[in-house]
């Protein structure tokens, strides 16, 4: 490495005190990664286990449904939209990323059917800006799709549901997502870009925002907590495959090394109905049912065989104590709002 490529690194490194101690240490400047999205639930997770592992992590969001408080504080944060390609550029070209994960996304399925050119404009035009912008720097992409949403609902399907079913989304979400990924695949057929699609269950766990629309598990934690009874809209009998998110961030690690060229689906590879999640959380409140929701899957659940074949990857935690972590965490928040919010890396002890 060249002295002036040294002191640049140098001095990008100096942003940060933990890595500028490593490179004092050792003189060797930090693998560079980037999370889009690293303000919301699981980047920052994700963003904690880089930084632990010493990376240098940079986040571009722009703190549309991600907070400020969830971002390390050895992260370098970039506040910007996906969709302004000049800054986005700018960016990846000064820090030099191996990996970019992207996981900005306009992710709320009933924004998406309100307002489906703004959910294209993010999801679709937003994953060309990013592979563009790995294309030009040479930087591998974990694409973070969507499962559930992406294969829809219809009859023969099977469940849990592997990878070469048809998708068949019923949501602009959903379509926008595949979309995501058609142009992943286009980019490393055509340029032979590093593109991993990891196709993500229902996530859960620590940091997850009570207060959304999205994230039934943490809006349930929100509602025992303040001693109210939970809202289940239908029956509660519709199932979803539930992932923990320490899980799911294992899955993006695996991917900086393995999984190129494939889709794959990270999920627990059960189905579990609404109606257990509230007895796994051991509510003793009864809970308030609504009518269903339109458009809303009954059955969901995704075959995890091809994430253990190509990147080495199951799931681990159990689904009681992955509850009993993400009402930890939760309550936490509760206590204290003004903290930074627990995540999968500090809540730990059973
Ligand atoms: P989240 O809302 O907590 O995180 C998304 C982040 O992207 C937020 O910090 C938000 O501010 C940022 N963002 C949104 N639009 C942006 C834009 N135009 N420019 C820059 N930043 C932008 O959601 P999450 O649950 O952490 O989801 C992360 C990813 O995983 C999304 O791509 C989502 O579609 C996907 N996913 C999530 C789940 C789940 O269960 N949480 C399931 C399947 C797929």
């Amino acid at each position: 490495m060249s002295d002036v490529r040294r002191m640049h690194d140098a001095h990008r490194h100096w942003h940060n005190d933990a890595l500028r101690v490593q490179y004092e240490a050792t003189g060797d400047p930090m693998t560079s990664v980037l999370i889009t999205g690293g303000a919301g639930f699981i980047g920052s997770n994700l963003a904690d286990s880089l930084l632990a592992d010493g990376y240098e992590v940079h986040i571009v969001d722009n703190l549309s449904t991600g907070s400020a408080a969830k971002i390390p504080t050895g992260a370098i944060f970039h506040e910007i939209d996906i969709r302004d390609v000049a800054r986005l550029n700018e960016i990846t070209r000064t820090a030099a990323p191996a990996t970019i994960f992207h996981l900005a996304a306009q992710a709320d399925v009933r924004k998406a059917i309100e307002n489906p050119g703004f959910d294209a404009d993010v999801n679709i035009i937003g994953t060309v800006n990013v592979l563009e912008a790995a294309h030009a720097c040479g930087a591998r992409v974990v694409f973070s799709s969507t499962g559930g949403a992406a294969y829809g609902e219809y009859p023969g399907l099977t469940i849990p549901t592997p990878e070469e079913s048809e998708p068949r989304p019923m949501s602009h979400y959903g379509m926008s997502k595949m979309a995501g990924e058609g142009y992943c695949g286009l980019y490393h057929r055509l340029y032979g870009l590093d593109v991993v699609v990891l196709r993500l269950g229902n996530v859960y766990g620590p940091r997850q925002d009570p207060h959304g629309e999205a994230g039934v598990v943490a809006i349930f934690c929100a509602r025992l907590l303040e001693g109210s009874a939970p809202k289940v809209f239908g029956d509660g009998l519709q199932t979803r495959d539930y992932v923990y998110v320490g899980d799911v961030v294992a899955a993006f690690r695996a991917a900086q090394t393995m999984g190129v060229g494939q889709t794959i689906n990270i999920g627990w590879g059960h189905e579990v109905s609404v109606l257990d999640l509230l007895d796994g959380l051991g509510a003793t409140v009864q809970p308030e049912f609504a009518p269903a929701r339109a458009g809303e899957l009954q059955r969901s659940a995704l075959d995890n065989a091809r994430a253990g074949e190509v990147l080495d990857w199951r799931p681990e935690m159990p689904l009681a104590l992955g509850l009993r972590r993400t009402f930890a965490s939760i309550a936490v928040t509760h206590a204290d709002p003004s903290a930074r919010p627990p995540g999968f890396l500090d809540v730990r002890e059973d």
